[in-house]
């Protein structure tokens, strides 16, 4: 017999007014509960002004807040996954693929533009972690080894923002061929001489993490994101210890020599090009 039970039936709270405030007006920090103009939010740039919490972003943020005026040219727009191992779960992958596509408006993980920051030439790819998990298959591969081509071909800077959950299952060994196909491009970068810059936001592990991710020029990250390669609880499981205070966040990572800088996403813009300035 349970301890509890409900005398009166069917009380229901109506959605609309469990909602402390309408849609669209307010934002409220999920750290530290503050609430704030969604205006303000998007002013600072999707941080905090109270607690500095860096909010998910997507590429379309990425690129008005990199891009001037946000003018860009996006490269390989129409790109999309097939489906070469048949693979179902809940659903057909080519069905999760449509109704993905239909929810987040994009066409897969990934997308890549080019245009000018403060004025000069850059090409950027930017993940989508709203499309199952900004995971890594083909298409994400294919057009971030695009996005390289492109920038050797006009020796142009290369900055790609990693967002990611590893490899995308449902395309298994193809999603493995990523990483040696983005690192071998990037190693044709590096030889052209021309600058990469990777930024890893929150999260980023798995196979991205063991690829380009970490191939940088520069590899650096936003405040407090989540970077590693298996998650804590296999890693804990594996090696029966107890994990250190805050173990793979981005802080500590930096601390123990896998980034160069951690970049607060207000300044993240002119830091770029400050850089790119010191490489060109
Ligand atoms: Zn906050």
């Amino acid at each position: 017999m349970s301890w509890f039970t409900r005398k009166d039936k069917g009380i229901l709270t109506p959605t609309e007014s469990k909602r402390e405030a309408p849609d669209g007006l307010w934002y409220q920090c999920p750290s530290c509960k503050k609430a704030m103009h969604t205006r303000e939010h998007r002013l600072l740039a999707y941080t905090c002004s109270n607690c500095n919490y860096h909010e998910k972003i997507g590429s379309q943020e990425y690129f008005e807040l990199l891009f001037d005026q946000t003018r860009y040219t996006e490269l390989d727009a129409m790109l999309s996954s097939g489906d070469p191992l048949n693979f179902v779960d809940t659903k057909k992958y080519p069905d999760r693929i449509r109704a993905t596509e239909k929810k987040t408006g994009l066409k897969d993980a990934v997308r890549t533009a080019h245009g000018k920051m403060n004025d000069a030439d850059i090409v950027i790819s930017a993940m989508d972690f709203s499309f199952i998990g900004g995971s890594m298959g083909s298409v994400v591969g294919e057009k971030i080894a695009r996005g390289i081509d492109y920038a050797l071909e006009h020796k142009i800077p290369f900055l790609m923002i990693s967002k990611s959950g590893g490899a995308r299952m449902m395309e298994a060994g193809f999603s493995l061929m990523q990483m040696a196909k983005t690192s071998a491009k990037l190693a044709l970068l590096a030889e052209a001489g021309i600058p990469y810059i990777s930024l890893l936001t929150d999260p980023t592990t798995g196979g991205v993490t063991a690829s380009y991710a970490m191939l940088g020029d520069f590899n650096i990250s936003e405040p407090g994101a989540l970077i590693g390669f298996a998650g804590p609880r296999v890693i804990r499981e594996t090696i029966g210890k107890d994990l250190p205070k805050g173990f793979q966040s981005a802080e500590f990572v930096l601390e123990h020599g896998f980034l160069d800088f951690i970049v607060d996403r207000k300044d993240l813009k002119d830091k770029l090009s400050s850089l790119l300035g010191m490489l060109a």
